[in-house]
């Protein structure tokens, strides 16, 4: 620590990485500022994880009346109504109230909050504004923002930013895109009544995800009455009055109320004169660090999206960990990036983690594979054609459960439980050796017994 400067550390983006590191590092007796343009929280308080959640079970909540009947209730489902400005307002409020809790951990943690947009000019001096703060380490923690492609009519697009915003729902929607955000979005809309479109330029979306669950996730969107489009994109969106057409790369088009890019995300770093200091960018925009989030400036670090790893918020709260201990604490510590556990929160849900199988093939595993699927109970007096995959990669050699994979209800709720499994290095043995919780999903993993594959 140095009191050669105004703080020990600098922290630039209060988001969920940078409010967990300024945090941590004031706790270890650092003296901490954090600059914030925007809001406290960052992407996932304000316009990501929690609103989007939030926005998902208002999306289910029209599936549970369904099913109420089978149960015995009457509910007026023909005669239902839903307020869309009411379920954004109270999203607003809870917002609110989170980014005052954020206010206050860091304030209770002595933590000094700057408002304002931050450049980097020298190695030790942040500037806000007019005024410099100088400090001995500066961190970039400033995330990503949503990117959408270069194409006529780009300015008619909403991105998940807005959609947050929306002042009302239009009768029918073009969601772009096949990742996390598109499907997510996707499965809210149409949960709300929203007729939607989504258009992927790809094979099958969600690239990257076992093939089993990216197959199995389309049957089940597409029952829930989401139009699918694969192999297609958009070449131009134009306004008609109310409306837009959206021209497609078939040369179909479409008419909608609504287009949405879910088109990916890039490195928040405009305005840093990050390169002019000779931090280094690689060629997909992301600030180069090295493994201990040291740029090529030793006293400038960076992390969570802005550096390119996986765009998780437990991903940057684990580096903002490391990275306080490394910088504040005993020096030691290093990420550890393996099965890192994830979920999709379509409907029905994706919860994964390890390996797919096919990364595993290549990997050069030789491979058990164990698959079940079934009705989930629930829906057994409701009657709702929705059905469950569970998929168990498991290495035959040493029996060792390299990846599991889950679409269906709490998908993300049962794959955290085996994450700690597949995280311990637990083998097939073991989850056969552990008593099920009867009657319940979950159970399956721990009852499948012969392999498909
Ligand atoms: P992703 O990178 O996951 O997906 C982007 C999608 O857009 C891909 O399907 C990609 O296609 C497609 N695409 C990219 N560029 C173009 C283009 N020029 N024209 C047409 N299609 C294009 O990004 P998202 O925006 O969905 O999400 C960003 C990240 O945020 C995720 O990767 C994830 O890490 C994180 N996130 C996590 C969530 C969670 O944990 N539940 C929820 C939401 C986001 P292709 O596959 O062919 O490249």
């Amino acid at each position: 620590m140095s009191e050669s400067h105004d703080f020990d550390l600098i922290v630039i983006g209060a988001g969920s990485g940078g409010v967990r590191l300024a945090r941590m590092s004031a706790q270890r007796g650092a003296r901490v500022a954090v600059v914030e343009s925007r809001y406290l929280g960052g992407t996932c308080v304000n316009v990501g994880c929690v609103p989007k959640k939030l926005f998902v079970y208002g999306a289910h909540v029209r599936e549970e009346l369904e099913d109420a009947h089978g149960y015995g209730w009457s509910v007026p489902t023909d005669d239902v109504s839903f307020d869309w400005p009411t379920l954004v307002a109270n999203k607003n409020a809870e917002i609110e109230r989170l980014n005052g809790i954020y206010g206050r951990l860091l304030e209770n943690a002595g933590v000094t909050i700057i408002e304002g947009t931050a450049s980097i000019r020298d190695p030790h001096t942040v500037m806000v504004g007019e005024k410099a703060y100088s400090a001995a380490h500066i961190t970039v923690a400033t995330g990503s923002w949503p990117v959408v492609p270069d194409i006529p009519g780009k300015e008619l697009l909403l991105t998940s930013n807005e959609m947050f915003y929306l002042p009302q729902l239009p009768r029918h929607a073009v969601v772009w895109g096949g990742g996390y955000i598109a499907v997510e979005f996707a499965g809210i809309l149409a949960g709300l009544g929203v007729e939607t479109t989504l258009l992927y330029r790809g094979e099958l979306f969600l690239r990257g995800f076992d093939e089993d669950i990216r197959t199995f996730t389309e049957q089940e969107m597409r029952k829930k009455g989401v139009d699918l489009r694969f192999n297609v994109t958009i070449e131009s969106v134009e306004q008609l009055n109310a409306h837009y057409q959206v021209n497609l790369s078939d040369g179909s088009s479409l008419e909608t109320g609504l287009v949405m890019a879910a088109t990916g995300r890039r490195a928040l770093v405009d305005g840093l004169g990050l390169t002019d200091l000779g931090v280094e960018l690689n060629a997909s925009g992301h600030i180069e660090v090295n493994d201990h989030f040291q740029t090529a400036i030793p006293s400038i670090s960076a992390l969570g999206d802005v550096i390119g790893t996986p765009q998780l918020t437990p991903v940057a709260l684990a580096q903002a960990m490391v990275l306080s201990r490394r910088l504040f604490g005993d020096g030691q510590g290093d990420m550890d990036y393996s099965a890192i556990p994830t979920a999709v929160f379509c409907q029905p849900n994706i919860g994964t983690v390890g390996l797919t199988e096919k990364e595993a093939r290549e990997a050069g595993h030789s491979l058990r594979i164990y698959r079940s699927e079934f009705r989930p109970m629930k829906y057994t007096l409701s009657g709702r054609d929705e059905r469950c995959l569970m998929k168990l990669i498991v290495d035959d050699g040493s029996d060792k459960v390299l990846g599991a994979h889950m679409v269906g209800p709490d998908a993300g709720e049962i794959i955290q439980g085996l994450a700690v499994a597949i995280k311990a290095g637990a083998t097939k043995a073991q989850f056969d050796a552990t008593m099920g919780i009867h009657p319940t999903s979950a159970e399956e993993f721990v009852t499948m017994r012969e392999p498909v594959a």
